[in-house]
Order: C-alpha cells, then structure tokens, then sequence
C-alpha cells in the first residue's frame, strides 16, 4: 500500500521526537507540515526562510536519515517555503525549494556521514574564481563628499547620510531614492554604500543593478539553484538595488525580491532601491513589493536649479584641476537644463574640443560644441521671459511691473524691460506696449530713450542694464 505524506511524516517525527530535545522538537519540528509525497520525494511546507535554513543548517542529517528509514535510499526533501502568508488580496506565496543537505548526501546504503552544507554560491563570482568575501561591487569614486546638495536632492541627501551612519536601525527602511535620468540616483546610493564601510567595516554592502540581479537570477533558475541565489542575498546587510523599474514584468525575479526583501528587512538590514518614479506609479510590479517599498522613506531627485548647477560643475572642476573663464561656467549652467549627466557630459566634450584644438576655451567655444547639448541653438526670447527675469533681477512681484505707479523704481524696471523687449524681439512696439497693461507705442519709444540717456550717465544704471542684457542673451543662446 502506497504511504501518504502525512503517514511518512508521522513515521519520521516518531523517531526525531525521541532524538531531539522537547522544546527543540516544539520549535522545529511542531510548525511543519507535510504537503506532498510524489514518488520518493516529500515536500514539507515551512514557516520561512529562515526556518528553512536552520533546519538545512542543524537537522539535515536527521532528516535525511529518518525519511531515507520510511522511504528508502533514494529519498529526497523538498521544503515549500511560506514567504507570504497572504490576506483577503493575495493568495500565500510559497516556494519550493529542494533540501540542499540531502544533494550531498552519498547513497551508500544507510551509511551516512557527516554532511557539510555546500556553501552558498556567491552569483558575483566567476566560476573557477574562487573569493571568499563579498565585493560590494561599489565604486568608491562615488562619495558624500562629491555629491553636491541642493534643494532638488536635500531629502535624499539627507535620509542617505543617516542611513549610512546607522544602516538597519532608522525608519528609513527600506530608502527609495526616485527621480528621472541622471540626476544623481546612482552616485548617491553608491555614496551610502562606500559611507557604510568607512564607518562599518563589518558589514556585507552589496550594490547590484536590477538588470544584473534579474540575470542572475534567471541563471540560478536554470540551474535549478534559486536556493543558492536567495541564500545569498539574505546574507548582506546593505542591499542596495539600482533601477528597479526594470524588474517591470520580471515576474520570478520579483519574487525572489520580495522574499529576499522579507528576510533582510525583518532581520534588521538596511535595503536602499533606487528607481525612475515613485513607488506608487511604478508599473508591472507587484502590488506586494510596492506596498513594502512604501514601507520606508521615499525621496525624490529632481534637475538642481541654476546655482546648484554651477555648484557642481566648479567642484568638478575643482577635482580635475581645470580652469575656464566664469562666463563659460555660467553659460554651460544655463543652458544644460536637462540633467547632471549632460551637465558633466557638456563640460567633458568643452574640454576635449578644447585641447583637440588646441584652443582656449572661451564663451565662442562653447557655445559651438554645445549646440548639440542645448534643445535650438537660438531660442526665441519672449517678452514675458524678459520680464519675468527683469522682475527676478530687481525683486519685483511681477504685477507690480503692470501698474500704474509712479514708483521710481518701478518705472525704471519697466523702461528697462521695454527697452530689452525691443532689442532682443522682433516684436513691435505696439506689441510691446501692450504687454504693459495696454501702453502705447510712443511710451516704448519714450522709455527706451530714457533707458540709453541714462545709461550715458548713471554708471550704476548702465551696470545694471549691461548685466540684464548679458542675462537675456545667454537665455537667448
Ligand atoms: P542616475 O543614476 O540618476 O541616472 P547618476 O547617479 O548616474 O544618475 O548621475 C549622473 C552623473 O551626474 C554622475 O556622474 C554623478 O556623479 C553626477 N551627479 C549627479 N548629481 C550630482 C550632484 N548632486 N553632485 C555632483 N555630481 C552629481
Ligand atoms: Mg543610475
């Protein structure tokens, strides 16, 4: 008569009950139940990882022998490993994972000896290349030091230092860094990672891009080595993931995520993930694993405004020890409004163009080479651009330029607004007057007069108006 799973598991606790101290046998022994016997393999369903790795780790040559006595030498244990116990939503998520105990175990009759536990496969490791320690795979050129901050990347900032500091132990766990394209994800993550072992030289820091972990994992899955593959994320402290947009529709590998993510987060690790929106917006991932990422801080990055721009690239410069003239500086932190990457990428192709030529890098230069980095090379200048930047220029609320004051401060930063809106537009000044609460043409006329006579003789003025229109052209680059 063919034996049932529940059968040979009672057979087999009959005998470990007799072995096993009581409250071990409570503690490891009670929780399992039996799921499945097909042919010589019994499956037993676990409460989790980490259950399942001490009975790998403590009682493998127990069970080994006590279902090889019920089942004959060929048998073999499979764990199902509850990773999730589910609710109303989801169903439990399990895993199926063969008893790597018994893969080693020599068939010889019932002759078993003392097993050593394979260890765990590190995927970063090319086979043949034997390295006993995990390489955290951080470039160390990534720092706090030459992350510049500003109001764009404050928060992250700021969460990723204390995270660095006390990895594990904050609320900020796991931390989601999100932003777009080349705003600094990367670097600041990486920073973490490289601050972590200055002040923690003990922990295991890990950073792995999704890609690279989704190909890891799909290589483990077809070597039948997921176990291996799990097992050895569940050992980092610091895991820090890159991307993780690209586990969109990566099913199996987001399950791997989330069961790694489960084991190391309830065991006090810090988990860092980056990606190119919020959690909340992210699509073709579980709703599980959005749910646990919202489980910590989430902080965006966004493109740095002009100052932080021209921040970065003098500290860039500063590193590499290269000088050019302010007024290139400025134009390159003007007019590269896309992300940091360009920012550097502009500046690096200056510098090339530069020496190739060997040619001073001056204002001429630049604009040359970044015509390909700046969306039009000319850019139609608006009158409201003008003034919104008159309007900065002096402090002004931007009605305030409208109204009917006498104000003399208000009405010089409006003569100059006019006069700049006829040189730099090609609009008319009919046009122009409109655009100042309905003026007509003869009062442009009158204020650019002004405008020029005063520039003839209040240098103060003239250095104003010259600055402004410095301004207006390097928007109009
Ligand atoms: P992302 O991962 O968001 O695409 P990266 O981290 O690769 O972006 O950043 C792109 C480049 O910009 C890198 O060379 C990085 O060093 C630089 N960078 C981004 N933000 C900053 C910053 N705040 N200070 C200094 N460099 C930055
Ligand atoms: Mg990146």
């Amino acid at each position: 008569m063919d034996k049932t799973h529940d059968k040979v598991w009672l057979n087999c606790l009959g005998i470990i009950k007799d072995i096993v101290e009581w409250q071990h046998f409570k503690t490891w022994f009670e929780p399992i139940k039996p799921v499945e016997l097909k042919g010589k393999v019994l499956t037993i369903q676990v409460p989790s990882q980490f259950f399942y790795e001490y009975l790998e780790e403590h009682y493998v040559n127990l069970l080994a022998k006590t279902l090889k006595r019920e089942l004959g030498k060929d048998a073999r244990l499979e764990y199902r490993i509850m990773v999730d116990s589910g609710n109303d939503k989801n169903k439990p998520l399990t895993m199926d994972v063969p008893g790597q105990g018994f893969k080693t175990y020599s068939n010889n009759e019932m002759d078993f000896p003392l097993v050593i536990n394979n260890p765990v496969k590190n995927p970063f490791v090319i086979p043949g290349l034997k390295k006993m320690q995990i390489d955290s795979q951080l470039n160390p050129i990534y720092s706090f030091d030459t992350f510049i901050e500003g109001d764009c990347n404050r928060v992250a900032r700021r969460a990723g230092k204390t995270v660095a500091e006390k990895p594990g132990t904050t609320s900020f766990n796991p931390l989601v860094v999100y932003g777009g394209v080349g705003l600094g994800k990367t670097h600041l993550v990486q920073a973490i990672g490289n601050e972590v072992k200055r002040h923690h030289a003990h922990k295991v820091v890990l950073y792995v891009s999704s890609e690279k972990f989704i190909n890891q994992f799909q290589d483990h899955s077809r070597n039948n080595a997921i176990n291996d593959f799990i097992h050895f994320y569940q050992m980092i402290d610091v895991l820090i993931v890159d991307d993780v947009q690209f586990f969109n529709r990566a099913e199996k590998s987001q399950d791997a995520l989330f069961a790694i993510f489960n084991h190391l987060h309830q065991s006090g690790k810090q988990l860092i993930l980056t990606s190119d929106k919020s959690p909340k917006d992210l699509e073709g991932v579980q709703e599980r694993l959005l749910s646990r990422f919202r489980w910590g801080l989430s902080a965006d990055m966004q493109m740095p405004d002009y100052d932080t721009r021209m921040d970065i690239l003098d500290k860039k410069m500063r590193n590499d020890g290269l000088e050019m003239p302010k007024e290139v500086v400025k134009y390159i932190a003007y007019n590269i409004q896309s992300n940091v990457r360009e920012l550097e990428g502009a500046l690096i192709s200056l510098l090339a163009q530069s020496s190739l030529n060997k040619r001073e890098i001056d204002l001429e230069l630049a604009k040359k080479v970044l015509r390909n980095f700046v969306k039009s090379s000319s850019r139609e200048i608006t009158i409201e651009t003008i003034q919104k930047m008159v309007c900065d220029y002096f402090n002004l609320p931007y009605e305030r330029l409208l109204q009917k004051t006498r104000k003399r401060e208000i009405v010089q930063a409006r003569q100059i607004t006019m006069y700049l809106a006829k040189q730099f537009t090609k609009n008319s000044l009919k046009t122009i007057g409109e655009h100042f609460g309905g003026r007509d043409h003869t009062t442009v006329i009158h204020s650019c007069q002004t405008v020029k006579d005063l520039m003839d003789t209040d240098g103060l003025f003239k250095e104003s108006v010259v600055e402004l229109q410095q301004k207006v052209q390097l928007a109009a680059m």
